[in-house]
């Protein structure tokens, strides 16, 4: 694991780094697990690299896959979609990143909280987190 603050912003070198970091975030409960979330269009390729849009104040989240531009909204986002700018990079102003998410309250899963590595710096950004009322863990990381 290698996590250093570059000039004030928090980076991550890789996936590891990015689940490491999404493992020690506060919040309403610990986070217990932590899904890479990948493009199932590939078959075992499961390809990571995509553009996300999510917006913090609401708990919506959607990603686009780099590859193939399948375009997967997180949980319910689609119900409640606020039309969020695509993400893009603070320190470098690039939008292509790897996305993962933390899931709080073990097998009743409490909280979700997604989170970004920009692939071109490394940067790692919190991206929005929803409160989940109880839903069973497999149905939350089917909905990803
Ligand atoms: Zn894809
Ligand atoms: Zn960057």
């Amino acid at each position: 694991m290698v996590l250093s603050t570059r000039a004030g912003a928090l980076t991550g070198e890789d996936l590891d780094d990015l689940a490491a970091w999404v493992r020690g975030l506060d919040g309403p409960v610990p986070v217990d697990e932590v899904v890479v979330l990948a493009c199932d269009a590939h078959g075992a390729a499961r390809p990571t690299w995509a553009y996300v849009e999510a917006d913090a104040a609401t708990g919506v989240a959607r990603r686009r896959c780099l590859s193939c531009a399948t375009t997967v909204h997180v949980l319910d986002s689609g119900a409640r979609w606020t039309w969020p700018p695509v993400w893009a990079c603070r320190g470098c102003g690039h939008s292509i990143v790897e996305v993962a998410a933390g899931l709080g309250g073990g097998e009743r899963v409490a909280w979700v909280v997604l989170a970004a590595r920009c692939v071109e710096c490394g940067h790692l950004a919190g991206l929005t987190d929803l409160l989940v009322d109880g839903l069973p863990r497999d149905e939350v990381v089917a909905a990803l």
